[in-house]
């Protein structure tokens, strides 16, 4: 757990939150503010700040992990595309210093833009 961090405090269960998905290393839970229909954040248990900071076990597991997800929220919403989006630090939009992976299941004309095109 580290200071304030509020994926620390979900992680620890001081903040109640529905879990979509939990296995040793990481939890999937939904964002609380939705850019898409089923957009999803997988988390490390660990608190690490960026992509930088991970084990190279836990990248392995978060790609797993990633994939198991994935699938389930290509199949719970029907969308044939999803965005996988990690923002690395405050000058690349990061809020939340623990680092989360967003997972944004994608429909036609859903006007979410994620500034890479
Ligand atoms: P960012 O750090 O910019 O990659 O984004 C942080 C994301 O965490 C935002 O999309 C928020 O809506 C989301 N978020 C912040 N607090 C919570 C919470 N308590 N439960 C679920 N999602 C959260």
């Amino acid at each position: 757990m580290k200071g304030n961090c509020v994926f620390c405090k979900i992680v620890a269960g001081d903040i109640p939150t529905k879990k979509i998905l939990e296995n040793k290393h990481f939890i999937v839970i939904k964002d609380v503010n939705p850019k898409v229909v089923g957009h999803l954040l997988i988390i490390p248990k660990k608190h690490v700040a960026t992509f930088l900071d991970l084990s190279s076990s836990l990248y392995e597991n978060l790609l797993k992990t990633t994939n198991k997800v994935v699938k389930m929220i290509l199949e719970e919403t029907g969308s044939k595309g999803y965005n996988l989006l990690v923002n690395n630090g405050s000058v690349a939009g990061q809020v939340v210093h623990h680092l989360h992976l967003h997972v944004l299941p994608r429909k036609e004309g859903d006007r979410f833009r994620c500034g890479v095109d």
